[in-house]
């Protein structure tokens, strides 16, 4: 029986029931406008010319994909490469989307972009690519999030970016969308909106999913001339979910390559204390299909449908929805999605800066332990490859509290 995956998304911006557009009328056009402009840039050369030089001369790639020959003995299971996605510019898988999308703005005639941002890396890496290419950027951030993570407000300023507070609400991410959703809507015909994940309205899942997607692409090249075969499993951190659907993409047709997603555990299962959002078979509670943020997917919500609140210690997996292509993965079981909470995630940047000598982003540590938990009972035959979305220089106050 064949298994191969329809194209996806269909002409809506559907992945089976997820995905879509659900926004107010005035963003309707402008929406319609990007998509246009995005379908025929990836369909230019000379578009994925200039993208594939900005990613190779300013960001870093190729990426290593890195035998990590001391965690495989370490844990005694299968052969674990690691994918260095955090040797890129500015620390994380990031940069790879700001640049197709800042260079995309540049094609439109937009001369600047706006972002939002809630620990800051998605800010700073969109003030990293309008500095390069010559946009203005404001980025929007709760003033309760600009607070805790001042060194990153600074960051972009030096950078050249406005940063404006939102004081609104609960003064943190979900305030900070609605402002630039604001002002983009007003200033749309001069202004990008450049969104950090694979989140939002049609076609961004789709068109941050092909900018990300440069990683799988890398990774079985990179394999299959190691071991001259495809790998077993996959393993990613989702937050949005951009750096697991970018590594995951390339493999969707190769049934035989297994992919699991790991989302934030946090303190627990109840509403509140975690943001996993498909591993509800795993005993966490309060994810539903609804619409958030443009998107039809999987959201946290309480009992009377209010978007609950969330926890993790990593800012990059704390968010209430998942992109919606996620939704339509774990649907059809074509990727497993489980949760890791903050002590083992903990735990495991530990395990990799001692053995391996890499420091991970706490977001990519919850894939390690994930794959920390099952590696024991692996066969030594079997070849892994896990997604190092980013580096751990970023979380040190957080492990200073913690270890
Ligand atoms: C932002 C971030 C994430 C989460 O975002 P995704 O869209 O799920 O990839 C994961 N890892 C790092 C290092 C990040 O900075």
């Amino acid at each position: 029986m064949s298994t191969k995956m329809e194209a996806v998304p269909d002409a809506r911006g559907r992945f089976g029931a997820y995905g879509g557009r659900y926004v107010p009328e005035t963003l309707m056009a402008p929406l319609e406008e990007l998509e246009r402009a995005y379908n025929e840039a990836r369909a230019d050369a000379s578009f994925q010319k200039e993208l594939d030089d900005m990613l190779r001369n300013f960001a870093g790639r190729p990426t290593p994909l890195q035998f990590a020959s001391r965690l495989t003995q370490h844990l005694g299971g299968p052969r674990i490469y690691l994918k260095r996605e955090d040797l890129l510019h500015t620390g994380a898988h990031k940069i790879n989307n700001c640049l197709g999308q800042g260079l995309l703005a540049a094609r439109m005639g937009k001369r600047r972009v706006v972002a939002e941002t809630g620990a800051g890396q998605h800010g700073v890496a969109t003030a990293t690519v309008a500095a390069r290419l010559g946009l203005e950027c404001t980025v929007y951030m709760g003033t309760e999030d600009m607070e805790r993570q001042r060194l990153n407000v600074f960051r972009m300023r030096l950078l050249g970016a406005e940063v404006i507070g939102v004081d609104a609400g609960s003064k943190t991410l979900k305030d900070a969308i609605n402002e630039a959703m604001r002002d983009w809507v007003t200033n749309v015909h001069t202004t990008h909106y450049l969104l950090g994940s694979v989140l939002g309205a049609h076609p961004y899942p789709a068109m941050v999913r092909d900018f990300q997607s440069v990683i799988g692409k890398e990774a079985r090249a990179q394999i299959l001339q190691a071991e001259k075969r495809l790998p077993d499993w996959l393993f990613a951190c989702v937050g949005g979910g951009s750096n697991a659907i970018g590594l995951f993409n390339d493999f969707l047709d190769d049934d035989d390559v297994k992919m699991v997603g790991v989302e934030a555990g946090g303190r627990g299962a109840g509403i509140g204390e975690h943001a996993a959002r498909l591993a509800a078979a795993k005993g966490f509670s309060g994810a539903k299909p609804g619409v958030l943020q443009g998107t039809y997917t999987y959201v946290l919500q309480t009992l009377d449908g209010q978007v609950s609140t969330t926890h993790s210690v990593s800012a990059g997996l704390d968010y209430p929805a998942v992109g919606p292509e996620h939704a339509w993965l774990a649907d059809r079981g074509r990727a497993e999605y489980t949760a890791v909470g903050d002590e083992d995630a903990i735990e495991a940047v530990k395990t990799l800066a001692r053995i391996e000598g890499i420091i991970p982003a706490l977001e990519s540590a919850h894939a390690l332990a994930e794959l920390m938990h099952r590696a024991p009972k692996m066969k030594s035959d079997q070849l892994v490859i896990l997604n190092v979305s980013g580096r751990g220089d970023k979380d040190m106050e957080i492990l200073a509290r913690y270890v």
